[in-house]
């Protein structure tokens, strides 16, 4: 897996209740970035040829692309459905951030709603042992509405995603 020093440092691979999962090694305070996600753009008809796992993991980038962070770090993020950090796009590129402060051994979770737009079909079942847990994650717009509000007023879904 590639990643950088400061990366390796700051941040851990390991197994978690679902598969891998990626760790602070240290306190990120609210608002921080936690890394850039970087990674290979792919279209959307790459990313269906992509296996399931791949797809799983994989960004929605823009209007055409999704950013495939195989092989680095951005491939092991869990979904939650009570996520302790955010995916924001800035100067076209895709960083973690943290929305509530996050200790060290914690493992660092999105919601993966918040980053599926009204034309993506792919969907997951989820068991995260949130008492909120959904169930099911797909597209942003399908979330309940207070929720939607809420993930909106933290800054949590980029504009690309309420575009699409
Ligand atoms: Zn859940």
């Amino acid at each position: 897996m590639i990643a950088t020093q400061k990366e390796k440092k700051e941040l851990q691979v390991k197994k978690s209740a679902h598969g891998k999962g990626v760790f602070a090694k240290k306190n990120f305070k609210q608002d921080q970035t936690i890394l850039q996600i970087k990674g290979k753009l792919v279209t959307c008809y790459e990313d269906d040829n992509l296996s399931e796992e791949d797809r799983s993991n994989t960004f929605r980038f823009d209007d055409e692309y999704f950013l495939s962070p195989k092989g680095m770090l951005g491939n092991y993020f869990n979904h939650a459905c009570e996520p302790n950090s955010k995916v924001v796009k800035k100067d076209n590129k895709l960083f973690l951030v943290a929305i509530a402060p996050i200790c060290k051994g914690e493992e660092i979770v999105f919601d993966y709603s918040t980053i599926l737009a009204s034309d993506d079909t792919w969907e997951m079942e989820c068991h995260c042992d949130a008492k909120t847990c959904r169930g099911i994650v797909k597209q942003f717009r399908t979330l309940p509405k207070k929720l939607r509000e809420k993930y909106l007023s933290l800054g949590m879904v980029p504009t690309h995603i309420l575009e699409n």
